[in-house]
């Protein structure tokens, strides 16, 4: 009966994982998938997704990477950020308006 408690503890973090990744607006089956396959660390991708998403975000002037607000540096191209002069949204807030 070993494989059945393995079974009963993946489904609880595959429950979790996935009502985590609902609440951030992401697929509740999606994150019930990675949550039941890699249990601990899907669970735990899942909050760490959420919390990151939530971040400021700011858009390269030269080449258009998507940056945290307080880099200074453009991690792809290099160049020198000001602060922006511009209203910066975070990845949430761009997500809603696409939908
Ligand atoms: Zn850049």
């Amino acid at each position: 009966m070993q494989g059945m408690g393995y079974v009963a503890i993946a489904l609880g973090f595959a429950f979790a994982g996935g009502i985590v990744g609902r609440i951030k607006g992401s697929s509740f089956f999606l994150w019930f998938l990675i949550s039941g396959l890699v249990p601990v660390f899907g669970l735990l991708a899942a909050i760490f997704y959420r919390y990151d998403s939530r971040e400021l975000r700011r858009v390269c002037p030269t080449c258009g990477a998507v940056l945290k607000l307080h880099d200074a540096k453009c991690l792809r191209c290099g160049t020198e950020l000001e602060f922006p002069d511009r209203p910066v949204v975070s990845e949430e807030a761009m997500r809603g308006r696409v939908a």
